[in-house]
């Protein structure tokens, strides 16, 4: 058999023509003989079963019957008018009503003749109807291949409209098949069919069109599953390599004095094993010749700042300078502070750079920069900058990633002749499944280990009539030396109703808790930058006990001593967002806790955010949670990957396909990275043919 070219437009195919072609291009982005073959059904019906009239029964589903038409007649109405045909079989009668089309449906309607119809009934004045029933002759209906479970396709109220009906979509495939004599190259090897026991493309293809039965069909989905999910895997695996192999980096050969002086002498406290780990991981990709491209995944509160800094001593160490990017200037601010902190008594120029850096001091550092005096850079978006230079940026470390977009993140490397290595650091945890497939093109490390000593932060729910039992609890830890912050929804930084909200909170907080006995701060994003850096460092410094405040300090700000977390209208926020404002105590010895105040109407999603929140810290349990919620499009920096646009596989309830799929993808590419060997042949013809279309988005490079 001649093979047939599958990029063939579906306007060639009989029964389908110009017109047909152009609206199903336009409403289902369908255009070639491929496309047809991969539009799968989103469900199935029995067509095997049929009911009689006098079975129906209001509220029945879709439902199948044979019967005749004994009469047809047009009913005028204010718009136009509606056909209506009698239907009858041995056990009743009933109607078939249309509302469009009336004209030529009339003219083909045959009388006293058997029809298989179909359809969705009503119940209306006594009567049964179907309106616009999908009709067949009998004896059609028995000529055509027939299977247990009729497929639905996805359709839309135009095409619809214009005639193109389940049926019809049905029979286009089905001429497609019948063109293409059922003959499809298979697409895996021989050695994943046999090690899964996958039924053949062939078969897969067949049965998730036209199932033989649900044995057949869940096979079917199954290997068309695994394999939509293996030829992303292998791209997004072979990108990676194919980055490593081309994007050259700096060589970092050696860890030198400022690694091992900082290490020996300045560390306040052993590393977690995990931090270990990950820092043999960063420094091995540091002396790989190639640019590291890595993401680094910690829970709030893993430490993952310092080893931010020892990759930096290790830049330092061959000669380069390295920056530090964070997303607020708070943060950038808290950054700087506690680098200088930790670096004292060590011969490290580092500085801030963010936007209220002033004039004199920015030409100084800028001066510094190019000349390489100045070897740590930390700051905000201002380090994009075009007039930022550095004389050899060696590293690029940037904190809290999701908030960057990618644009932003690829400017940094602009700057020199090679890229910098790139260190991306996430405290937001992403569930597996989901890392697998949209940051599966990157090289990931995990902290999945607390400092020591840490204790479980209690987690209490309370509605907001029990505030002044709340109160009383925030007098008491004042009283014993802790710091409180409350938090309060700020969705929208422009909302005027959140402010008022913020502001009365204010007001009544510093009522409840009256100077000079206490004091409270307030930071909010509308206030100038040196009035939050000043309320900020009076909370760092102890002068004040509450810290007020809207969500501009979820990401990192560091305050030990802080150990009460309130959040207001807790109801309204995101379980990731609850996690991470929760993950700004349990930071010194003491006992901490976190109040999740809310009005008392919740809806169910809010409930289990809640649920969750008070049953688990763990970070990647909250995530998963959070990922069944709200599905996987809408998890920070996933909606612009076009890795999530599955046709068939669903990334959460197909998870062990993706692992099994993933681990393939990867053995296959490590053995034969060009797929040349004979036995890999079917994979590469489909996996070049895939990747000429795909359009998947480059993550970081
Ligand atoms: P995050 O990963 O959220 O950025 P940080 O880097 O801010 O976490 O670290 C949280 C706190 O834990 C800091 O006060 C830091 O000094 C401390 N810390 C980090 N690593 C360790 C460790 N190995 N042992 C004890 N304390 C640590
Ligand atoms: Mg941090």
């Amino acid at each position: 058999m001649s093979v047939l070219n599958l990029n063939t437009s579906i306007s060639y195919l009989k029964s389908v023509g110009p017109n047909r072609a152009e609206l199903l291009k336009t409403e289902l982005g369908i255009n070639t003989f491929n496309d047809l073959l991969n539009f799968y059904p989103n469900r199935y019906i029995d067509r095997t079963q049929f009911f009689k009239i006098n079975q129906l029964q209001q509220n029945s589903s879709e439902i199948q019957l044979i019967g005749k038409i004994t009469l047809v007649k047009s009913v005028q109405q204010k718009q136009g008018s509606r056909l209506v045909a009698t239907f009858v079989d041995e056990s009743g009668t009933m109607e078939l009503v249309w509302f469009r089309g009336a004209k030529w449906i009339k003219e083909s309607l045959k009388i006293n003749t058997p029809y298989v119809i179909f359809g969705k009934s009503n119940y209306f004045n006594g009567m049964y109807t179907i309106p616009h029933p999908e009709m067949e002759l009998l004896s059609d209906y028995k000529k055509n291949l027939r299977t247990a479970m009729q497929a639905v396709y996805p359709s839309t109220e135009k095409l619809n409209n214009k005639g193109i009906s389940n049926r019809v979509v049905s029979k286009i495939i089905q001429t497609l098949f019948e063109e293409l004599q059922g003959t499809f190259q298979e697409t895996l090897s021989l050695n994943i069919i046999g090690q899964y026991q996958f039924i053949s493309k062939n078969e897969a293809l067949f049965n998730i069109h036209f199932p033989k039965n649900q044995e057949l069909l869940t096979k079917a989905q199954q290997r068309l599953k695994f394999e939509e999910l293996f030829f992303i895997q292998m791209q997004l695996i072979r990108k990676n390599m194919i980055h490593k192999s081309k994007i050259k980096g700096f060589n970092f050969e050696k860890v030198g004095t400022y690694f091992n002086t900082f290490y020996k002498e300045k560390l306040p406290f052993e590393l977690t094993n995990a931090q270990k780990r990950v820092l043999k991981e960063i420094r091995k990709d540091l002396g790989s010749n190639a640019q590291m491209n890595r993401l680094l995944q910690g829970d709030v509160g893993s430490g993952k700042t310092i080893v931010a800094l020892l990759t930096m001593l290790i830049a330092l160490d061959n000669g380069f300078q390295a920056a530090f990017m964070a997303p607020t200037e708070i943060l950038a601010t808290q950054h700087y502070n506690s680098l200088i902190a930790l670096l004292e008594g060590m011969n490290v120029n580092v500085k801030l750079l963010t936007g209220s850096t002033k004039t004199a001091e920015r030409r100084l550092l800028h001066k510094q920069l190019e000349q390489g005096e100045l070897h740590i850079l930390i700051g905000t978006h201002a380090l994009i900058e075009d007039k930022v230079i550095f004389k050899n940026l060696g590293i690029a470390i940037i904190d809290e990633q999701h908030r960057f977009g990618v644009e932003q993140r690829s400017k940094l490397w602009r700057k020199n002749e090679l890229p910098p290595h790139i260190l991306v650091m996430t405290a937001t945890p992403i569930p597996r499944t989901l890392a697998m497939s949209v940051y599966g093109d990157l090289d990931a490390s995990v902290i999945d280990e607390l400092p020591p000593g840490r204790k479980e932060i209690v987690t209490a729910h309370r509605y907001d009539a029990h505030r002044l039992s709340v109160f009383k609890f925030l007098k008491e830890e004042i009283a014993k030396g802790g710091q409180v912050y409350i938090v309060y929804p700020l969705i929208n930084e422009s909302e005027t109703m959140d402010y008022k909200d913020l502001m009365d909170g204010y007001e009544s907080i510093v009522r409840e808790f009256p100077r000079p006995t206490y004091q409270v701060s307030i930071v909010h994003g509308k206030m100038k930058s040196e009035d939050k850096e000043f309320e900020m460092q009076r909370f760092i410094k102890g002068e004040t006990h509450i810290m007020v405040a809207t969500t501009v300090i979820e990401v990192g700000v560091d305050v030990p001593n802080a150990s009460v977390m309130v959040i207001e209208s807790a109801e309204r926020f995101g379980l990731s967002q609850l996690h991470q404002l929760r993950g700004r105590v349990g930071r010194g010895a003491d006992q901490s806790y976190c109040i999740l105040m809310t009005s008392f109407k919740l809806t169910s999603d809010a409930k289990t955010r809640i649920e969750t929140m008070v049953q688990t810290s763990d970070g990647f349990e909250i995530a998963e949670v959070d990922l069944a919620l709200r599905g996987p499009g809408n998890l920070m920096g996933t909606q612009q990957s076009g890795v999530l646009d599955l046709k068939i596989a669903d990334i959460i309830k197909d998870h062990q396909l993706l692992k099994n799929a993933r681990s393939i993808a990867m053995n296959l590419l490590k053995n034969d990275p060009n797929l040349s060997l004979e036995e890999h042949k079917p994979i590469k013809i489909a996996y070049q043919e895939i990747s000429k279309k795909s359009t998947l988005w480059a993550n970081i490079s």
